[in-house]
């Protein structure tokens, strides 16, 4: 079986346009359930001749004190489903509280995991990235979704660790 790879991280930092920036159009299910909104979508996609399945996790549309607690939800179900996990924060928020709150959760799996800083839509600001060392994750990726830059990079990252 093709290994998983999840993306992971607080809503809106950009997950799913990442997600469909990588799948293209090979969606595979959509699950959508009443009342919880989006569950899990997954998708396939490869990079350097390995294919992967893909999983885009959190479409949290609820109130805002289940939100943290759904995060808690979406990562743990990554975290058992998952090869390597895209742990995805955003650079024009900073870094937040429940952006430490998904770290906690992370820390304790054993997967490997690639900490990819969205929303760096010009790479000469590279260094709005450096905030994320703290997490603990090692080299913070830059990338950005609106722009498509970056995606090289991350890819190999995350191809490297499966
Ligand atoms: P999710 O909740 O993590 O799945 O985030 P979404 O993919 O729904 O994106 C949340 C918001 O951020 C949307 O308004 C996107 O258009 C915006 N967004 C996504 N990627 C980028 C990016 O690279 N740069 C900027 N400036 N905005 C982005
Ligand atoms: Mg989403």
């Amino acid at each position: 079986a093709k290994p998983v790879v999840a993306i992971v991280g607080r809503p809106n930092v950009g997950k799913s346009t990442i997600f469909n920036r990588i799948i293209g159009d090979r969606l595979a299910i959509v699950e959508d359930k009443p009342g919880i909104t989006r569950d899990r979508i997954y998708g396939q996609s490869e990079w350097n001749d390995q294919g992967f399945h893909m999983i885009d996790t959190g479409g949290i549309e609820i109130s805002d004190d289940e939100i943290l607690k759904s995060i808690r939800a979406q990562a743990e179900l990554a975290i058992e489903e998952a090869d390597v996990i895209i742990f995805m924060v955003d650079a024009k928020a900073g870094l937040t509280p429940a952006d430490s709150e998904v770290a906690n959760i992370l820390f304790r799996s054993n997967k490997p995991i690639v900490l990819a800083v969205n929303k760096v839509d010009n790479l000469k600001r590279i260094e709005d990235t450096y905030e994320f060392y703290s997490l603990g994750f090692g080299e913070p990726i830059g990338i950005s979704g609106a722009h498509g830059l970056g995606f090289g990079d991350l890819l190999d990252a995350v191809v490297e660790k499966l």
